[in-house]
C-alpha cells in the first residue's frame, strides 16, 4: 500500500536496519526502542489489524512468532525472557495499520502493561 510506512520498508524505499528476511516477512529494529533489544516482525502483505487476516490464513502468526523466537535466539535473550507484543486499533495503542509483532528483551519486563 503506497502510503503505509512498513510496506515502504519492505520495499526499501524507507532505510532501516533489518535483521531478517524470507518471502513472507521480514524484520527490523524500532526506531524509537523501548528496550535494549526492539525489533518489529511484520508480513510482507500489507494487512492493516489481526482482525483483517483473512479466514484460513492463521499459519501467517504462527510464521511471525517464529521469526521472534530466533531473533531472541540470535540476540542471546532466548534463555533470560522477552516479551511479543501486537496491538490492534486505537484503544491498544496501535499507531502504524500493517500488523506487527514487538519483540521486546533485554531488560526486566513489568505486569501489567501500560
Ligand atoms: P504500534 O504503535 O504498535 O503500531 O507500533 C508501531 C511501531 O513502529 C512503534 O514502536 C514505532 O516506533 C515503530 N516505527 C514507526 N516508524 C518506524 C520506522 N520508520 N522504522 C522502524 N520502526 C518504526
Amino acid at each position: 500500500m503506497s502510503d503505509c510506512i512498513f510496506c515502504k520498508i519492505v520495499e526499501r524505499q524507507l532505510p532501516t536496519k533489518i535483521v531478517y528476511e524470507d518471502d513472507i516477512a521480514i524484520a527490523f529494529e524500532d526506531v524509537n526502542p523501548q528496550a535494549p533489544v526492539h525489533t518489529l516482525v511484520i508480513p510482507k502483505r500489507h494487512i492493516p489489524t489481526l482482525l483483517d487476516i483473512p479466514e484460513g490464513d492463521g499459519m501467517l502468526m504462527g510464521h511471525l512468532f517464529e521469526i521472534c523466537r530466533k531473533i531472541a535466539s540470535d540476540k542471546g535473550i532466548a534463555e533470560r525472557g522477552f516479551r511479543i507484543v501486537t496491538n490492534c486499533n486505537p484503544e491498544s495503542g496501535q499507531t502504524v495499520y500493517h500488523i506487527h509483532l514487538h519483540m521486546l528483551g533485554g531488560r526486566q519486563m513489568h505486569w501489567p502493561p501500560g
